[in-house]
């Protein structure tokens, strides 16, 4: 059984990789080192996968930067220099570009490839992995690196095709070489503006286009719980105190939760005074980064009645932040405790709704009926508009799989497997499609992460399983039922125990690992030490 054309002895490879992101890119770099020949297939036209296709105005990460490089070379954390403490898009393509330049990765990257289907065969254990070019090569093991959020999702809502103004998506932001960062320079003076959705891509891009539109209208179905970052350039001490910390950051980052810098506090918020209480939440508000969620009351993501005294708190910093008191309680959720959707870090973001120039379209009041030729138009009245952005997000986690053609054991498709939701040995390794590899998959501790801290786990767990075998001269590996239904069990038992599964959002027990990476790392070593258990070798 093949797909397409039969590639010639010379396509054939040790490992197809799907996708240069950070994970691809370190995985090629890994296995090429191990001596594996690896070609890797990316569907863009360069390295950075997240970093690549998100250029809108204001994208950046929320991890402190010095967290968020890769760790595996001294010589690339010396060299290379954040210049603030949460990097902008632009500077982190441009690292990641340094990155393939100084390990000469480009040389095995395929670009502008779009890998349409990969199907095993079950006779020489093989996955042929066709382009949507109609070329075909095959390799012993696949290995996806496609990204947790890399399938943007428009939203369904009806006429998107009418419209007449010019419209992105903001994970499909228009490309300009010479540009900054490689973003096309899109002027938003004088202009009136809509955006559709209010995720951490969608407030992000508010705060930066309230600064020039001559009108913005956010189109809010429901608003999420937003905090400070308290972002700033990082001083030339700062710089020296960094690159002498490195093993200390990156050690930190293993034995939390979810790889960040920032550690639970070990109290309990129900079990704490309301002053003391206070205290913490202050200093945490007032604080850079992910603290307010990741270092705050260990009881707030467990437990509904600390949750929601948290949640209170937050809400009163959204009021003290807006002028109009009804436009206040527009923008504070009611639908889901703080935390459990992913909070979005922002810079001013409350402060442009007492701005003119700012309007809040509350589509749970006045819901969008289609969009025209002109702009939205919801129950109540139409947005003519000069321009429609569109922040609303992925198909995650799954998404960029099942938009493959991925078929295994008895041309079973991937898709139709996990028709009720995945399942997946570690978040690694799915039971009926052998030599094939999930980087950052559903079920893995990666998607619940500072994701490169995960990433390096993932690549370096893959590679050894992959020395494993080559020295056992092992050539099929997969997951067992019955490890896959044990795996997938516990997935669900450690969502369970958080109040993830009480909102509604990507960030869901079926996506993602809730047990934390250190426990997530644990479980991982622990297979490989006992001989892989739960894999079939042969
Ligand atoms: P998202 O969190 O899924 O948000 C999508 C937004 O679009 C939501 O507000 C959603 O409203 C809205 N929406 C979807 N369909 C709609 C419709 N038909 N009508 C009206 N509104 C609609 O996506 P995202 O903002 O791109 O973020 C996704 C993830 O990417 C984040 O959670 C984060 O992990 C990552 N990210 C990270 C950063 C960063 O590091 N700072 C920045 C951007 C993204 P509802 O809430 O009502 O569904």
């Amino acid at each position: 059984m093949s797909t397409g054309t039969e590639p010639t002895s010379a396509e054939i490879f040790d490992v197809i990789i799907i996708g240069a992101g950070i994970a691809g890119m370190y995985q090629l770099l890994k296995l090429r080192e191990l001596g594996f020949s690896v070609k890797v297939f990316e569907a863009g036209g360069d390295v950075g996968g997240t970093w690549y296709w998100n250029r809108y105005p204001g994208c950046r990460f929320d991890s402190e930067s010095y967290s968020y490089g890769y760790s595996f070379s001294q010589e690339l954390l010396d060299e290379w220099q954040w210049s603030e403490h949460f990097a902008p898009q632009p500077e982190t393509l441009r690292y990641l570009n340094l990155v393939a330049d100084k390990f000469d990765l480009r040389s095995d990257i395929q670009f502008d490839s779009r890998v349409k289907s990969a199907t095993f065969n079950e006779d020489n254990t093989q996955w042929a992995v066709a382009l949507e070019d109609g070329s075909c090569t095959r390799a012993q093991f696949l290995i996806s690196a496609t990204g947790p959020l890399s399938a943007p999702q428009m939203p369904n809502i009806a006429g998107t095709e009418d419209y007449q103004g010019e419209s992105f998506h903001t994970a499909l932001w228009p490309r300009d070489p010479d540009g900054f960062g490689g973003r096309k320079d899109i002027d938003f003076t004088g202009k009136r503006i809509g955006v559709i959705g209010t995720g951490a891509s969608g407030v992000q891009v508010i705060q930066e286009i309230a600064k020039s539109a001559q009108q913005l209208f956010v189109f809010q179905r429901h608003p999420n719980w937003c905090a400070p970052l308290k972002n700033g350039p990082i001083s030339e001490k700062e710089q020296r105190e960094i690159k002498a910390s490195y093993p200390e950051i990156f050690n930190t980052c293993s034995e939390n939760f979810g790889s960040f810098l920032h550690s639970p506090d070990s109290r309990l918020a129900v079990e704490t005074s309301p002053d003391d209480r206070k205290a913490l939440f202050d200093k945490l508000y007032a604080a850079p980064g992910f603290g307010i969620a990741l270092a705050n009351f260990r009881d707030i993501m467990v437990d509904p009645k600390a949750n929601a005294i948290a949640s209170e708190y937050i809400a009163d910093r959204i009021r003290q932040r807006i002028d109009d008191p009804q436009l206040a309680e527009q923008l504070i959720p009611k639908n889901h405790g703080f935390g459990t959707r992913r909070v979005p870090l922002e810079t001013n973001y409350y402060e442009v709704y007492n701005q003119d120039n700012v309007s809040l379209v509350d589509l749970r009041e006045t819901p969008i009926e289609r969009v025209t030729e002109l702009g939205v138009a919801t129950t109540e009245q139409e947005y003519a508009l000069d321009m429609l952005i569109y922040a609303t997000g992925f198909d995650p986690v799954t998404g960029s799989l099942n938009r493959i053609d991925i078929r295994g054991i008895g041309d079973q498709k991937l898709k139709d497997k996990w028709a009720d939701g995945p399942q997946t040995y570690l978040g690694l390794q799915i039971e009926g499609f052998p030599n094939f590899l999930t980087l950052v998959g559903p079920h893995n501790g990666a998607t619940l992460c500072n994701i490169p801290r995960c990433i390096e786990q993932n690549v370096e767990w893959v590679s050894e399983l992959l020395v494993h075998m080559r020295s056992n001269k092992l050539a099929y590996v997969e997951a067992a039922k019955d490890a896959e239904a044990d795996w997938t069990e516990h997935v669900a038992e450690a969502a369970a125990r958080t109040l993830f599964p009480t909102a509604d959002s990507w960030f869901m027990g079926v996506n993602l690992y809730a047990g934390g990476v250190p426990r997530y790392k644990a479980k991982c070593d622990e297979v490989a030490a006992r001989d892989y258990e739960g894999f079939v070798l042969k």
